[in-house]
């Protein structure tokens, strides 16, 4: 087996059967011996549907079908352990990332690369919200971690079957994966490529989902935020003492201590707002690590022809 394609679909029914055409070409005109792993991500349209008919024809397609929604980067964290590829590429299925760019990321792949990360040079049929809240995501996230995880990166690429094994054995239930293959080192690429409208359907992404896998990002790879909480801490502190100083002195020395309370509520809310923000930054990590604590499984599978 060259290459897997892992296929994550959340109500994907109209662009299946086009991605599949693609697909089919691009990996037939390079004579590529593959496999095509459609994850079904609890759809609830005709995805299914498709992809059964997709299988009863070619035995290169395999699937995975899940109880219920798990969410996309647990979709394809399936996919990456049934997959058998020597090169396995990670990509999504509204065509929005074109078939055509793999045979470039496996000539990179080929070339002794890794991991071959596509970025985004352009991106159509987006809106400026999505356009502009990711551009900031990725920038903030590059600041905020240690790890060089390139920007305006999705998941789409291609990863060397060592990356796979030791993405296996990381065992996290909040994944970020473009995060965890980039810490995993190897020697690692970008190629660029425009990236597509969405074919059919519209996006699974809700604005939840988007601020979930930010904060999973963040979290994942950054403990910064708990550390400025600290420092921030010690700041306020520190000034704390010199007000305290500065009341003695004012009601001992100046006796001028009636005024004031417009202070006191200043300095009462603006502290009681830092602390909920402190404490909400380390209910975030907690939770995620209670999730790592119960050691639940990530997805439950309902059907497969693996
Ligand atoms: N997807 C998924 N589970 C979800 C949401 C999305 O498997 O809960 C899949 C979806 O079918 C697509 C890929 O993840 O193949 C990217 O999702 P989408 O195109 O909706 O996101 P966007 O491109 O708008 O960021
Ligand atoms: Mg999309």
């Amino acid at each position: 087996m060259d290459i897997s394609v892992i296929i994550p679909v959340y109500n994907e029914e109209e662009n299946l059967p086009v991605l599949y055409e693609r697909l089919k070409k691009v990996l037939h005109d390079q004579k590529l011996q593959h496999e095509l792993l459609f994850v079904n991500d609890g759809s609830q349209d005709a995805s299914l549907e498709r992809i059964h008919a997709l299988a009863a024809r070619d035995p290169a397609v395999k699937y995975i079908d899940f109880s219920r929604n798990f969410g996309h980067q647990i979709a394809v964290t399936a996919g990456l352990e049934s997959c058998r590829g020597k090169a396995v590429v990670i990509m999504d299925a509204d065509l929005q990332d074109p078939p055509e760019v793999v045979p470039e990321l496996y000539a990179k792949w080929k070339e002794g690369y890794e991991v071959v990360a596509a970025r985004r040079r352009a991106r159509q049929g987006e809106s400026v919200f999505k356009r502009s809240t990711a551009a900031l995501f990725y920038r903030l996230l590059s600041r905020l971690t240690s790890v060089q995880i390139p920007v305006d990166t999705g998941d789409f690429r291609i990863i060397d079957r060592r990356v796979v094994e030791v993405l296996r054995r990381m065992p996290e239930s909040h994944k970020f994966l473009r995060g965890q293959i980039a810490w995993i080192g190897f020697r690692q690429t970008t190629i660029e490529y425009d990236r597509a409208e969405r074919l059919a359907g519209q996006t699974g992404y809700t604005f939840r989902k988007m601020l979930r896998l930010a904060l999973d990002g963040i979290t994942g790879f950054s403990d910064l935020p708990l550390k400025a909480v600290t420092y921030f801490g010690i700041l306020v502190t520190v000034f704390a003492f010199f007000m305290t100083l500065y009341v003695l002195y004012s009601r001992y020395i100046l006796e001028d201590y009636v005024q004031g309370w417009s202070s006191l509520m200043i300095s009462v809310l603006f502290l009681g707002g830092v602390q909920m923000i402190a404490i909400g930054i380390i209910g975030e990590y907690l939770s995620r690590m209670n999730d790592d604590v119960r050691k639940r499984p990530l997805y439950i599978v309902r059907d497969t022809n693996l």
